[in-house]
């Protein structure tokens, strides 16, 4: 993991500075806060933008893509809270001077230019808030409404223009804002920063699992076991894949470049993959992720839920372990079990190893049995992989059966 000291630091310089170029003009009462805040607000937004670039070194400073977001997040809700607290304080300055002024300064439906373009930019942002932390809409439709977002942040760059005219607060806001929304444009959505691979096999270790072995066609990924790419599929001779950019965990990294992807179908474009053919080209982002990267020196415990597995798959395909393990796999399966027959050959040629197959449905009561059977459960450290809901029930568990949050680390299968 890279140095965060330096991206924190750059984010909050982004944060402040154009609330602090701004500061001096302001005048000294609730008028004055009610400004302050609204740059600050721009200023976290235009930081929140800075935590979407999904570079792959400019994520490791944070410790991942995942972490990242989760930064992202931090900074848009901040933003959010700010500029809902900049009309309210101006509102507290212009009620009393009357309620035509504060109609005319801060009512949504006084059709002046100020007015709407500050609303109707917090509207947009409050339906941004509400999609990614309330609703869980399809991921397709979130994107959309999440891209929603740059119409907002123009709109807040006309709502200041309009205000103030072209200020150096608006310079100190503009300049990093072109940063992201660039990067955005010119490169990841254009492919710029992907590399090329083409589908060399293609096997089946499942009815809804497929294995897709990758062939670099220039320079490979340099990847580690239990790391993610974002990958695209395109044309082949049969198939058509739907190009969109969609996350996936090698399992599979071989000397010579060559990656494997085991892609569960979960959604339109990953039953689509099933049918996939050799010869279909791919362009893969990354790599991203340090999950199992580093890990400290103590006994563990994994815990992988149906695809979840991927990341432990791909180290015990690349090493055999080296501390004490209890390798739990949950699945839905009672036979023909995916990967169940290469996990016990595993499990058989390493003395370290302990592996567990657990047939489940939605009642985690056989987890947990299993984990409470688990000698000195409370000095291990747990590594989790799998979808949303599992992860919080079993995360919840293990925090009130005395695991410290430092113990527990995991993987989501979903990130927006
Ligand atoms: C870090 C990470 C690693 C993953 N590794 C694997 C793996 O090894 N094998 C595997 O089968 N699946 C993996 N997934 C899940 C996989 O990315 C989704 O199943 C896939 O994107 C679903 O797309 P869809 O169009 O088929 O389904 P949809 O119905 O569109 O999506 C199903 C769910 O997948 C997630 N999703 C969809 N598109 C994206 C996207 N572009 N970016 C992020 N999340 C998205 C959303 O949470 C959505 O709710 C991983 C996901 C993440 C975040």
């Amino acid at each position: 993991m890279r140095s965060i000291a330096v991206p924190v630091i750059l984010i909050i310089f982004v944060t402040l500075l154009p609330a602090l170029t701004a500061a001096s003009s302001l005048p000294l009462d609730a008028q004055g806060i009610g400004l302050f805040l609204g740059w600050l607000g721009a200023g976290s937004l235009v930081a929140s933008l800075l935590l979407m670039i999904r570079n792959p070194y400019w994520a490791s400073c944070f410790g991942g893509l995942q972490q990242m977001y989760r930064w992202h997040h931090g900074m848009g809700v901040l933003s959010f809270v700010l500029l809902l607290m900049h009309p309210m304080l101006l509102a507290g300055y212009y009620v009393p001077l009357g309620s035509d002024i504060a109609e005319e300064y801060l009512s949504p439906l006084n059709p002046q230019l100020i007015n709407i373009l500050g609303w109707l930019a917090l509207a947009i942002i409050t339906l941004g808030m509400a999609t990614t932390f309330f609703l869980h809409l399809p991921y397709g439709i979130w994107r959309r409404l999440h891209i929603l977002l740059i119409v907002a942040i123009v709109l807040g760059f006309g709502h200041i223009w309009a205000v103030s005219g072209f200020s150096i607060g608006l310079a100190a806001a503009l300049f990093p804002a072109t940063i992201p929304l660039g990067w955005r444009l010119l490169r990841a959505d254009r492919s710029g920063d992907t590399l090329p691979y083409e589908v060399s096999a293609v096997r089946h270790p499942a009815n809804y699992i497929t294995e897709v072995n990758l062939r670099p066609l220039a320079k490979p990924i340099s990847i580690a076991p239990s790391q993610f790419v974002r990958a695209a599929f395109f044309e082949g001779s049969h198939f058509q894949g739907c190009g969109d950019f969609h996350p996936y965990t090698v399992s599979h990294i071989e000397k010579d470049g060559d990656l494997t992807l085991s892609i569960k179908a979960l959604g339109d474009c990953t039953r689509h993959i099933q049918s996939i053919e050799p010869g279909v080209a791919a362009r893969l982002q990354g790599p991203y992720g340090n999950f199992l990267l580093t890990r400290p020196i103590a006994p563990e415990i994994w815990i992988a839920a149906g695809i979840g597995l991927t990341p432990f798959l791909a180290l015990l395909r690349s090493q055999p372990v080296i501390q004490h393990t209890d390798m739990i796999y949950v699945h839905r399966e009672n036979d023909c079990v995916p990967y169940e027959e290469e996990l016990q050959t595993f499990a058989t040629s390493q003395s370290l190893l302990r592996f567990h197959s657990l047939p489940m449905t939605n009642d985690l009561t056989p987890l947990f049995m299993r984990l409470e059977s688990i000698d000195k459960l409370n000095k291990k450290h747990v590594y989790l992989c799998g979808p949303p809901p599992f992860m919080t029930k079993v995360i919840q568990w293990l925090r009130k059966h005395g695991m410290q949050g430092e113990q527990i680390h995991f993987e989501q299968f979903d990130f927006r």
